[in-house]
């Protein structure tokens, strides 16, 4: 089983980078990537533990940026994560992190809702505030019931705890992984809410600019989606990449290396590797 899409405390999952890697060998991963938002602080610790437990941990980051004007998911693989400008821009990222973390409590003050920041902090184990984040406070507050709840009443579009996001756009971010020596897949690619139209032009976009694969399985792909997503993968030469996008609050289903095998094997990202 290969799951390359994971989060650990270092962005917005629950666990400890090794705490992650634990769960992907007890799930009998042999190949897994922790893939954190905009960071890859984790990765030392991860490696350890993978070393300990004889399992393939390919270095990965999940990186925000911007397609016309809407915030998708790029995620780098078997990058050297001490890449100059690798890092340079996901610094750049993470200082975004801050001041929009500050502006979204003041609009989440604006709502009726006190000391959202301070209150967010106490659930953050790591030095990144994402708005899962918010989302879980504003759950563990009692003022949604849900994290579909959260994001559609405060924490997207023009709802008080939203800021828009002011990440670098596609062509910049698959350049960053291009020279850390990575492979650049565009993450959950029904995910974001686009129109088949709109998802086909984002893809042809991002491949022009030199993305590499796409996920054709996440957690709750359907049949129908993986092979949709193949299909458009393959009409634009991209590689196959799958991962379940774990996180692990107690309230989310998804669980690490439990997805559907990839129809076409000899499309896969991690056949180069
Ligand atoms: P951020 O990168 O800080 O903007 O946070 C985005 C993260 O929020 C994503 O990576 C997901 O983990 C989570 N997220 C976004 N939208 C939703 C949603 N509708 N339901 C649950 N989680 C979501
Ligand atoms: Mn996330
Ligand atoms: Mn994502
Ligand atoms: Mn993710």
């Amino acid at each position: 089983m290969i799951d390359l899409h994971n989060h650990s405390y270092y962005s917005d999952g629950v666990l400890s980078p090794s705490g992650v890697v634990q769960l992907a060998k007890n799930s009998g991963c042999a190949t897994f990537a922790l893939t954190d938002h905009d960071t890859t602080a984790g990765l030392d610790e991860a490696q350890c533990e993978a070393n300990k437990l004889q399992i393939k941990l390919i270095h990965g980051v999940e990186i925000s940026a911007l397609w016309s004007n809407m915030t998708i998911h790029i995620v780098g693989l078997n990058i050297d994560k001490d890449n100059k400008i690798l890092q340079a821009g996901l610094l750049e990222h993470q200082d975004f992190r801050k001041i929009r973390a500050e502006k979204m409590a003041r609009g989440l003050g604006g709502a009726g809702i006190s000391a959202a920041l301070e209150k967010t902090k106490m659930l953050v184990k790591g030095k990144m505030i994402t708005r899962t984040h918010f989302a879980q406070m504003l759950i563990a507050e009692g003022i949604c019931k849900d994290m579909k709840t959260v994001f559609k009443r405060f924490l997207s579009g023009k709802k008080p705890g939203s800021v828009a996001g002011k990440w670098a756009e596609f062509d910049q971010v698959i350049n960053w992984i291009h020279k850390a020596g990575g492979v650049a897949v565009l993450a959950h690619p029904l995910r974001y809410r686009m129109t088949n139209t709109k998802i086909i032009k984002m893809l042809s976009n991002l491949s022009t600019a030199g993305l590499d694969g796409v996920e054709v399985v996440t957690a709750h792909s359907t049949d129908e989606e993986i092979v949709r997503m193949g299909k458009w993968a393959d009409e634009l030469n991209l590689l196959h990449s799958c991962g379940s996008d774990y996180h692990g609050w107690g309230n989310q289903k998804v669980q690490i290396g439990r997805l559907k095998t990839l129809p076409n094997a000899e499309k896969a990202i991690w056949n180069a590797w």
